[in-house]
């Protein structure tokens, strides 16, 4: 699914980011940056040890959750990689959509800085996290589109869903936002 923001497009994709060819690809990351289960599992397997390497040098502290750091990619098919670490879903009430909404703004910022052109988005907490699906993809898709009206770049944003059911979360959540 694909839909146009401005000269922007944002599309959506069933599939595994590891194989995405893109300036920059964003990990849901953990606070420590330390690799873990899920997506981040994944990329680095995918993308080897040069990636912790780099986050290890650079970010001794880690990562708050909301903010967002730039490593290298290492072996994946992409410039740069951008670790976000998301909120652990706790009912809503603390401050979990504005955590969630800050990891893509922050990212995509971040993106812009490094002069990236297209940007590939795993669906941010929806796994061990337990954020809902529905109401991930809704904050999810209000920010990015928020920040692509607002800055009219990257030229290029993709969320990469792993399985039919985040894929169709995402694709009823788009349909409603750009009615
Ligand atoms: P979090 O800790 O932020 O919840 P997870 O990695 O557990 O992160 O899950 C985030 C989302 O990433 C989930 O929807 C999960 O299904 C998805 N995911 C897992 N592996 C991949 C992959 N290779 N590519 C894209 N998405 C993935």
């Amino acid at each position: 699914m694909l839909v146009q923001i401005g000269k922007c497009r944002l599309q959506l994709v069933q599939g595994d980011i590891t194989q995405q060819q893109v300036d920059a690809v964003v990990n849901a990351a953990n606070a420590q940056l330390a690799g873990g289960g899920g997506v981040d599992g994944a990329i680095h397997r995918a993308g080897g040890p040069d990636i912790m390497r780099d986050t290890d040098a650079r970010y001794p502290d880690g990562c708050f959750p909301g903010e967002a750091v730039a490593s290298v990619a290492g072996l994946l098919p992409a410039a740069h990689l951008i670790h976000t670490v998301g909120p652990v879903w706790r009912g809503g009430r603390d401050g979990e959509p504005a955590a969630l909404a800050s990891c893509y703004r922050k990212s995509l910022q971040l993106t812009v800085d490094l002069g990236c052109k297209s940007v590939a988005f795993p669906a941010i907490s929806t796994g061990v996290y337990g954020y809902p699906l529905d109401l991930a993809a809704n904050v999810a898709l209000k920010s990015v589109i928020d920040f692509l009206k607002w800055h009219k770049q990257p030229d290029d944003v993709r969320f990469i869903l792993f399985g039919e059911g985040a894929f169709g979360a995402f694709a009823r959540s788009l349909e409603i936002q750009v009615a």
